[in-house]
């Protein structure tokens, strides 16, 4: 009703006039807090049907002057066009005359905007009359120490404030930081989702759950927030350390990359200094405290990484990801997934197929193999068949079957590169296997329903292989080898699938790293494995289950763009 409360008068529009002559102001007022009534659909639709009307004279006589066309349309009619294009189109419509410019004061149509672009529910009115709370709400999701009275201080003026301002200074304005980023963190790496939220833009960053727990969900806490404090302006504040919100800034550097800076330090310290800083710190990243923690090692990574980490003060460079492109032919459904790494703790690894491989992506690292690097790569040609459960309890069968399966991989690739040297059609055969092409997979079992590797010739041409137990659907019974180290003992008994793969290890600092043979274990749809040979031990990954918008890759290319980018950034 706002609608027609402003708009009576702009323009010729008999049905509103009438309308107001049959209204008193009190009930104007109270409709104006309901602007998506139903008297206003009424109207809209009495608007259209004139405007049928209208366009059927059209097809039976001349044209009419041009005058007569959008420009005689009632305002209620105009409004509901105009909050139906995109809300970048508006600023140009608003220059065409003074009537476009009076109805683009309107507020449902920004409204709109706001909702249909930025998913904004939020009612700017609403949060006025009622006085609860989306507020508060925010107040303690986003700093729960925060008493209510001093929050207050610090809320915008939403009385004044409007739907325009908050798409064009805020939404608008910040549009292109919102998404999936990766802040340039040293090898460690992160994850940052940057959402519209009630009428702030948040920045999370999204934390692995406490080593070794996979399944449990990911935690977050906000590092950033912008809102709009005054009408016009759009204010960025840190939101890191104990204390509150306090002033920042954000730089949009270029596209796909941006950086926040901390103006009030200070906010960050604490009163116990360094020491309680870092109990804190290690309280939320670890769930306990440095006693608790024996292994010695452990420690030393642990407080490297505070220290590292802790000199940023909140000042980052971030840079756009994308979560992977998806084919109804995968595996499983690619995505973020959590993974246990020894000592390091838990680590966020992107995983995504390409062809014949899949791989993972580290989103979070460490100072052995930094984020952004490939930690596994599977080879989805080469299926491993796993021996019975007794039999898998030795680590020197299951070694003895996974370097079989390397060398038949190693000895396709001479096969390949010779067969490219030679020209087509001469590609030598292998003398062990005469009757396998280069591209056959090896070790296969026979596809199970629904759960087959991307290239479905690779399951046809399989030869069954005798011990195989699972059927249909069902899974072979698992258990880890006997010496193999896992940070978590309740890793699932049973499995889908395995595969040949490569897992990246490398020194402290990266040195010499090096791909080297391990098993890829496909347990369900949400979690997998990988037997790391050369180390004996075992990391279990399970999937990030929160849902990201903005994240999708604008197409493959960008996304195998941006892996490549990412890898380079810290090789
Ligand atoms: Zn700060």
């Amino acid at each position: 009703m706002a609608v027609c409360a402003r708009l009576c008068g702009v323009g010729p529009s008999r049905g509103c006039r009438r309308r107001q002559q049959r209204r008193g102001p009190a009930e104007t007022a109270a409709a104006d807090s309901e602007p998506d009534t139903d008297p206003e659909e009424e109207r809209i639709e009495a608007g259209a049907a004139a405007l049928a009307g209208a366009g059927g004279g059209r097809g039976a006589g001349p044209s009419p002057p041009p005058r007569c066309s959008l420009l005689e349309l009632p305002p209620e009619l105009l409004v509901e066009i105009f909050a139906s294009l995109p809300g970048t189109d508006l600023p140009s419509l608003a220059q065409v005359c003074t009537k476009f410019r009076r109805i683009l004061h309107t507020d449902t149509i920004w409204r709109r905007r706001c909702r249909e672009e930025y998913g904004v529910c939020e009612n700017l009115r609403k949060l006025d009359i009622t006085g609860v709370s989306c507020r508060d709400v925010y107040a303690k999701r986003i700093n729960p120490r925060v008493k209510s009275g001093r929050f207050m201080k610090i809320l915008p003026d939403y009385e004044h404030m409007e739907y325009r301002d908050v798409y064009t200074c805020l939404l608008h304005r910040y549009r292109h930081i919102l998404g999936l980023w990766q802040p340039d963190i040293g090898p460690y790496g992160g994850l940052l989702n940057v959402v519209v939220d009630g009428l702030f833009i948040i920045g999370w960053m999204y934390l692995p759950p406490h080593d070794p727990h996979v399944d449990d969900p990911m935690r977050f806490k906000p590092l950033f927030r912008v809102h709009l404090m005054e009408r016009k302006s759009a204010t960025v504040e840190c939101m890191y350390g104990h204390r509150g919100p306090h002033n920042g800034h954000i730089q949009i550097v270029k596209k796909d990359e941006f950086s926040t800076k901390c103006n009030q330090t200070d906010h960050h310290r604490m009163s116990g200094g360094r020491q309680e800083e870092f109990r804190t710190w290690l309280r939320e990243e670890w769930g306990r405290t440095l006693e608790d923690i024996f292994h010695e090692h452990m420690q030393e990574l642990i407080l490297m990484k505070f220290i590292y980490t802790s000199q940023y003060d909140n000042c980052l460079t971030y840079r756009r990801i994308y979560l992977p492109p998806s084919h109804p032919d995968d595996l499983i459904r690619p995505g973020l997934f959590k993974g246990t790494y020894g000592s390091h703790g838990l680590e966020i690894v992107m995983l995504s197929f390409h062809g014949k491989r899949a791989r993972g992506t580290k989103i979070t690292g460490d100072p052995n193999i930094p984020a952004g690097q490939q930690t596994v790569e599977i080879d989805l040609m080469h299926r491993i068949q796993l021996p019975d459960v007794e039999s898998l309890r030795s680590f020197n069968e299951l070694s003895r079957i996974v370097l079989e399966v390397r060398e038949q991989v190693r000895q396709e690739q001479q096969q390949q590169e010779d067969g490219a040297e030679d020209g087509e059609g001469r590609a030598p055969q292998s003398p062990r296997e005469p009757q396998r092409g280069p591209a056959q997979p090896s070790v296969e079992l026979p596809a199970e329903k629904g759960g087959g590797p991307a290239d479905g010739e690779a399951a046809a041409a399989a030869a069954p292989a005798p011990e195989q137990p699972a059927q249909s659907g069902q899974g072979q019974p698992f258990v880890l080898p006997v010496g193999v180290s896992s940070r978590n003992e309740d890793y699932p008994r049973t499995c889908r699938m395995c595969f040949y793969g490569t897992g990246l290890i490398a020194g402290h600092g990266f040195t010499s790293p090096e791909r080297t043979p391990g098993v890829f274990i496909l347990f369900d749809e949400d979690r997998f494995g990988f037997i790391w040979l050369e180390l004996k031990s075992f990391s279990l990954y399970s999937r990030v289950r929160a849902t990201f918008r903005n994240a999708e890759a604008p197409s493959p290319q960008a996304f195998e763009e941006m892996l490549k980018n990412i890898q380079s950034l810290t090789s």
